[in-house]
């Protein structure tokens, strides 16, 4: 019997072809929402909190709005079992939940929603011309829009220079950890860096099943060890002298190293980028080609610095940024 390694996923009523991207298998599920015409009055890159409560407050204020999101609804926070800092939840509430109803909300006030869309470019407009937002997914799409708000939250930082590492991202090398992976990491050797939310959360999930979980705040990873099936082995330390560590028998490494904003900048003196790259996702290049009265908000998005001297971005707070944003762009 041929041994056939694609993936063929059946949806009723729609015809996929082997291995669907996300965005063909988002619109065969019927979870994008078709656009009646090519112009918005809003069009929100990004489906965090920010996003969401952007695209909720612009839904009610009558404005017709779009959201284009890479993933699935709630961006980081979706990650996330407990906020206990919502407003309005004092037993606390998962990030999902928060992200199910935000989208609920906005999708009551007719917001057009395209979940597993990428923006990839955007052109900034002027008073004769309204901004041009480039979108891919099923297809590639162009909207036209009076206001763009940017909402993409932050991107990853990764750990480079580690020679073999990059061979074993998803072979026991990760830069996220959800707790649905903690049952994973059952009787095996855990290893985690970094020292903020994501860390502290990842290490009291997975402490439930490891063996043990070691976490260090620097990066001390100076290599990684395979087996022939190239699934992680060891790992390679330095600068552990007072621990008098240089190997360490983990089979998991989490690699949880804070983030920085995930648009490029125009650059002072000059506006435009080309593509950037992280993981698999592009950092949105801005293109300016005249100044623009028409409002374009950006993301005040100051990744948390690591150590961090000042409070981490916190969902309550995009969420009023982008209150804000959507009051500028609707009276300008
Ligand atoms: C593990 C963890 C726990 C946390 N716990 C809490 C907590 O308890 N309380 C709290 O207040 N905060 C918490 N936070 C922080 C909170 O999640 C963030 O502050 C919040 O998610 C930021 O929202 P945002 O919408 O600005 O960005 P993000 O959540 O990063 O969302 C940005 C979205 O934009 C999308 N995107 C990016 N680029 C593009 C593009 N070009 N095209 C289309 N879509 C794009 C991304 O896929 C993403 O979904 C936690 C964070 C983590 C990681």
């Amino acid at each position: 019997m041929p041994h056939d390694e694609d993936v063929h996923v059946a949806v009723p009523g729609a015809v996929l072809p082997p291995n669907p991207s996300l965005a063909a298998l988002a619109v065969a599920l019927k979870l994008v929402d078709e656009p009646k015409g090519d112009w918005f009055d809003v069009v929100i890159v990004g489906g965090g909190p920010a996003g969401l409560s952007a695209a909720v407050y612009a839904g009610t204020e009558g404005l017709k709005t779009l959201v284009i999101e890479d993933d699935v609804p709630g961006g980081q926070v979706g990650t996330t079992t407990d906020v206990a800092n919502y407003l309005g939840f004092p037993d606390g509430i998962s990030g999902f939940e928060i992200a199910r109803r935000a989208l609920a909300q906005a999708k009551k006030y007719k917001v057009c929603w395209q979940p597993a869309h990428q923006a990839t470019e955007l052109r900034i407009g002027d008073s004769k011309k309204p901004h041009e937002v480039v979108v891919s997914g099923a297809a590639e799409s162009k909207y036209k829009a009076g206001a763009v708000v940017i909402a993409s939250g932050l991107k990853g930082n990764t750990l480079d220079g580690v020679p073999g590492l990059e061979a074993l991202l998803g072979r026991g090398v990760y830069y996220s950890a959800l707790s649905v992976d903690a049952p994973e990491t059952k009787g095996d050797r855990v290893a985690i860096v970094g020292g903020g939310n994501s860390a502290g959360q990842a290490a009291l999930h997975f402490a439930q099943y490891a063996k043990d979980v070691n976490v260090w705040t620097k990066y001390n990873v100076t290599g990684v060890k395979a087996d022939a099936d190239k699934q992680l082995t060891g790992i390679e330390l330095s600068g552990m002298e007072t621990l008098d560590l240089q190997h360490l028998d983990a089979r998991r490494l989490y690699l949880l190293l804070g983030s920085k904003p995930n648009v490029r900048h125009p650059a002072p003196g000059g506006l435009g980028s080309g593509p950037g790259s992280c993981g698999h996702r592009r950092t949105l290049p801005v293109h300016r080609q005249v100044p623009a009265p028409l409002p374009v908000v950006q993301a005040r998005l100051t990744g948390p610095a690591r150590p961090a001297p000042r409070p981490a971005p916190r969902s309550a707070t995009r969420v009023r940024e982008w209150v804000i944003a959507v009051k500028v762009t609707h009276h300008n």
